[in-house]
């Protein structure tokens, strides 16, 4: 079963439309028979993008930390909630349980996600593809300052896939993983 993991914001109070992406997102994972690896909580995209899955039939994943259970307010709906004891065992979890990763705007956490599935690639230490679903320039800035960065190695930029909307995002990882298998 392909397992996808989704990052984005935990944020509260946000725009509709950031929740209308997450929850459409989720639901079109769902219709690709995929399974969802999120960070477990209710909250923000995090929540929608899990209702969403669940709502188009998806089965879903949670990686949590004992701290975060009330903070984040943990997916009990999940049909798979594990606990971790810290951050790094949960980005752990949630890249060893996944085939592929989304990337969704975000804030601070979304970024430290990004940066530790790219970094990792950047290594060789996984090969998972890893796609940044950006429909509205959210990301444009970075990205831009990333390309010109002098230390910043174009084959690791390269290792991420922008796609500009949900359908392209999802066909980028089946085209990779239907390569890699
Ligand atoms: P944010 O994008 O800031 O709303 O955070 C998205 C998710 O990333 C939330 O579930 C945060 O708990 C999580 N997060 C924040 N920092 C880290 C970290 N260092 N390692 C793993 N997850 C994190």
């Amino acid at each position: 079963m392909t397992a996808i993991g989704i990052f984005c914001a935990s944020s509260t109070g946000l725009d509709r439309r950031w929740l209308d992406l997450a929850d459409a997102t989720g639901k079109a994972l769902a219709a690709r028979g995929w399974t969802l690896v999120s960070g477990g909580g209710r909250v923000g995209m995090m929540g929608a993008v899990a209702d969403g899955a669940r709502a188009g039939g998806a089965q879903t994943v949670g990686v949590m930390t004992e701290s975060l259970v009330a903070k984040e307010s943990a997916d009990t709906k999940a049909d798979e909630l594990i606990v971790v004891a810290d951050m790094g065992s949960r980005k752990n979890q949630m890249i060893e349980r996944s085939d592929a990763f989304v990337v969704l705007p975000g804030g601070l956490g979304t970024l430290d996600e990004l940066f530790e599935v790219w970094t990792t690639a950047g290594l060789g230490l996984h090969h998972k593809p890893i796609v940044l679903l950006d429909p509205d320039g959210f990301y444009d800035g970075l990205m831009s300052w990333l390309a010109k960065a002098p230390f910043v190695r174009p084959e690791a930029l390269e290792k991420v896939i922008l796609e500009r909307s949900i359908d392209a995002a999802l066909d980028a990882i089946a085209r990779r993983l239907s390569v890699v298998r």
